[in-house]
């Protein structure tokens, strides 16, 4: 899932300073899992930030909605209406449904409310860890699944590095060193043979470096084509 957290309040404060009528909007799927944007948080921080308009002489007119996912224009368009109506939206969705937003309603100042800040599992009940960096390229299959890429703080290919003491990584105590875990779990496994085997340097044209990417699922868009 995309793992976020709240902005601080006085930072969202400041966003939506110059509006009266706001829309606190939240998403029902990964914000909501992570404890971050969904109803329930959509809910306090809309409540927040009516009283803290009041407390500083400014009252505002803050409302909040939730939809299933902010990231598909589908979901958006049923709330089209309250979008449409306030001065500002805050989307408690991630950075991408921000930005849905923005591309469906041009005409509506839309600002986040959150920080997004990785895709993670939860590990413990309040605690989130990073797994994946989206490299566009998935080398799980040499790593015994553990993500070098998202895991080691040099994201090495052939590791572990010379600062891995004990299992832990030189940056952190806190740290397992991500080569440690690969090591151990291919011994595990009996496929140490993988660790040995000098990769090349990674294909990163795959990744953020080329900019922007896309994928287009030509079957897809012929079979919607044919449908209209
Ligand atoms: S190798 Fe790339 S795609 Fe696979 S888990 Fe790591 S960052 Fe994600
Ligand atoms: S100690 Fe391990 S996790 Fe840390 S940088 Fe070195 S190889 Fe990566």
């Amino acid at each position: 899932m995309i793992v976020a957290e709240q902005k601080p309040l006085d930072e969202i404060k400041g966003l939506i300073a110059e509006a009266e009528k706001v829309l606190v909007l939240g998403c029902g799927t990964c914000v909501t899992v992570c404890f971050a944007g969904g109803e329930k948080e959509a809910g306090i921080l809309a409540t927040s930030l009516r009283m803290a308009s009041k407390i500083d002489g400014q009252p505002k007119d803050v409302t909040h909605t939730t939809v299933q996912r902010q990231c598909e224009w589908e979901y958006l368009d049923a709330v089209a209406d309250q979008i449409r109506e306030a001065d500002i939206v805050v989307s408690v969705g991630c950075g991408i449904g921000v930005q849905a937003v923005v591309e469906r309603f041009p005409e509506v100042w839309v600002v986040p409310g959150l920080n997004t800040s990785f895709m993670g599992l939860p590990t413990e009940q309040g605690v989130w860890e990073e797994r994946c960096a989206a490299c566009g390229s998935c080398i799980l299959g040499l790593t015994g699944g553990i993500c070098p890429i998202a895991r080691c703080a040099k994201q090495l290919l052939n590791g572990p590095c010379g600062g891995s003491q004990n299992g832990v990584c030189e940056i952190s105590k806190e740290l397992p060193c991500a080569w440690q875990l690969i090591y151990d779990r291919l011994k595990s496994q009996n496929r140490l043979h993988l660790i040995t085997q000098i990769q090349p340097p990674k294909d990163w044209s795959k990744s953020r470096d080329g900019g922007p990417r896309r994928i287009t699922r030509e079957d897809l868009r012929l079979a919607a084509e044919a449908s209209e």
